[in-house]
């Protein structure tokens, strides 16, 4: 999940109309971003105007934990 959309969206559509993948899709509060479409090639992390799509490193998968 490289690119995340956090709760500084303000619900634009910028993303949306820019994605060249089809990855984004707008939800109750802050848009989502569909991981199994995106491209990863930061479009939307350039046309957004609050800074609300950052790049994350990859998180470690919650099944890979080893329960405590
Ligand atoms: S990084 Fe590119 S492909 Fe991925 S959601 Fe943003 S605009 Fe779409
Ligand atoms: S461009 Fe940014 S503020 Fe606009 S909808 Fe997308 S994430 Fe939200």
């Amino acid at each position: 999940m490289p690119y995340i959309v956090t709760d500084e969206c303000i619900l634009c559509g910028a993303c949306v109309v820019g994605c060249p993948s089809d990855a984004i899709e707008e939800g109750e509060t802050k848009c989502q971003i569909n991981v199994d479409l995106c491209i990863e090639c930061g479009t939307c992390e350039q046309n957004c105007p609050s800074g609300a799509i950052i790049f994350v490193e990859q998180e470690e998968p919650v099944s890979s934990r080893t329960p405590s």
